[in-house]
Parts: C-alpha cells; structure tokens; sequence
C-alpha cells in the first residue's frame, strides 16, 4: 500500500503539473476536475487519497469496486458522513456490459464509459427502480485500435444514442469521455483530444437537449496535452498511486469481471 507521505508528494507534484498546463492554456484550475483512478488499490488506498482532499474516484471493473464499497460507504452520498464534509463519487470507468447494468447503477455515482444504446436503456430501467437519476458520459472511441472502446462517433448507433438519451429520464448526460490511442506521437493524442471536443461542440449545437460539458480526457502520461485541448477531467492513476498489479494477478482476483 503506498505510504501517506508518497501519495501527498505524487499529488504535489501532478497539481503543480495541472496549475502549469492550465497556465500555458490560459485556462483556470477550478475548471479541470482531477480524478483518482483507484481501480487495483485497495479501499484503503481511497480513504487516504480522501484524506488529502480527493472526491472523485474512478474505478474499472463491477466485481472489484462491489468489495471496496461497503468500507467506503461512510463517505459516500448517502453514508453517515457528517452534513458538512463532502461526499466522495465514485465513477465507472470500464467497459460495462448491459448484463451488468442493474449492479452498477447500484454501485457506482456516475457511468462514465456509456457506449452503446442497449446499456443506455438498460442502465436507465435500473436507475429508474432505484430512484435514482444516473450521471453519464458517451465514451467516444477515437482511435484505430481493437481494444478501445468506445462508441464510433460517425455510425448511426452514435446518433441513435444521441437521440434517444435526452428522453431517458433516469439518465442524466453530462459529456464526453476519451481513452487516446498508447505509445503515438503526442501530436497524435493531441489530435485525438482537440477530436473529441469538436465532437461534442458539434453534437451540442445539434443536440441543444444534451448536456455536454464534460471532457474527460488525459491520464497519467498525457493530461497535461488534454489540459491544453480542454479537458474538464483528467483521469490520473498510476502517476498518484503506483504503478498497478499486472493483469494477470487482477484476472485471478475478480474473476467475475473478466467472463464475457
Ligand atoms: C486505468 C485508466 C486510467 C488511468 O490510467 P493511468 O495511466 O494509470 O493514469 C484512466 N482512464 C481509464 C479509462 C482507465 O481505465
């Protein structure tokens, strides 16, 4: 578990990073949001990173965060958590499948990875029954690779998606989210970034019922770019926590999160 001392120095030194970027942007600090990604730490991990000031957490998997929950419910929205202190959200991140949709709208504050319309309705039934209405974002795929995912912004899916999320009244839209493709030149992830806010300035002109202000774009190697591309949200794990278990080891602990 990494130590008090190293995780308040890491922070330092990534907000010192996010004051620089929003400087050369001519951006203000207050509109970039950072987000811990604590997917493969421990609960623990998340109440010390609370305890610095953190609030919004990023997890991938539905299986790993349902055993981190119950220690973090105090601080969560509806926690025993005193009227003054402000609650932590936490956000999925990964890929959901639609069979899964019921858990997560259960377990997590927000859905940032929405990517197709079946798990938009489905996502939307459930939250309906929890009486809940359920932050999301449209996760855009922008980049070549098999493994992203992500909705095709261009196919009729994204704009059936579009269309119908301004009626899903247990949904609440919020923006647009972005993984930029791995080991491209940074001119290539800066085209991927400045992509996904024409996208959205483009669906928000057509979509004047959408809710869009949201970027969230930028992780441990390239935020400072998204910064400068307008990112609203960065998404920051190994940079703040450490270097991550390896695959391998996180398939044998939650192997539910792995069956298809
Ligand atoms: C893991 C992950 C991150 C954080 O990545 P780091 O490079 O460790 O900062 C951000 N976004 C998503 C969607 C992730 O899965």
């Amino acid at each position: 578990m990494i130590e008090q001392a190293q995780l308040r120095e890491n922070l330092e030194r990534i907000e010192s990073a996010i004051h620089d970027a929003c400087r050369r942007a001519g951006r203000k600090r207050s509109e970039v949001e950072l987000m811990a990604v604590s997917k493969t730490y421990p609960a623990s991990t998340i109440l010390e990173a609370a305890r610095l000031g953190l609030r919004s957490f990023g997890e991938n998997r539905v299986q790993e965060f349902a055993g981190k929950s119950a220690e973090l419910a105090p601080l969560r929205v509806n926690g025993a958590t005193a009227a003054s202190d402000t609650p932590i959200l936490v956000h999925l991140i990964g890929h959901l499948q639609s069979n899964k949709a019921a858990k997560a709208a259960e377990l997590f504050d927000a859905i940032d990875s929405l990517d197709s319309l079946r798990l938009a309705e489905r996502l939307n039934e459930a939250a309906a029954k929890l009486h809940k209405r359920l932050p999301v974002l449209i996760e855009v795929k922008l980049s070549e690779e098999e493994t992203k995912a992500g909705i095709d912004p261009e196919s009729s899916e994204a704009a059936a998606l579009l269309e119908t999320l301004p009626g899903l009244d247990s949904l609440h839209c919020r923006g647009l989210m972005t993984i930029a493709p791995w080991g491209v030149p940074e001119s290539q992830t800066r085209a991927c970034f400045r992509s996904l806010r024409e996208w959205r300035d483009r669906w928000a002109a057509a979509h004047q019922r959408l809710n869009l202000d949201v970027l969230s774009m930028g992780m441990s190697g390239d935020f400072a770019i998204a910064i400068e591309e307008g990112a609203t949200r960065i998404r920051i794990g190994t940079a703040l926590f450490g270097k991550r278990p390896p695959m391998e080891a996180q398939r044998a602990a939650f192997p539910e999160d792995f069956v298809e």
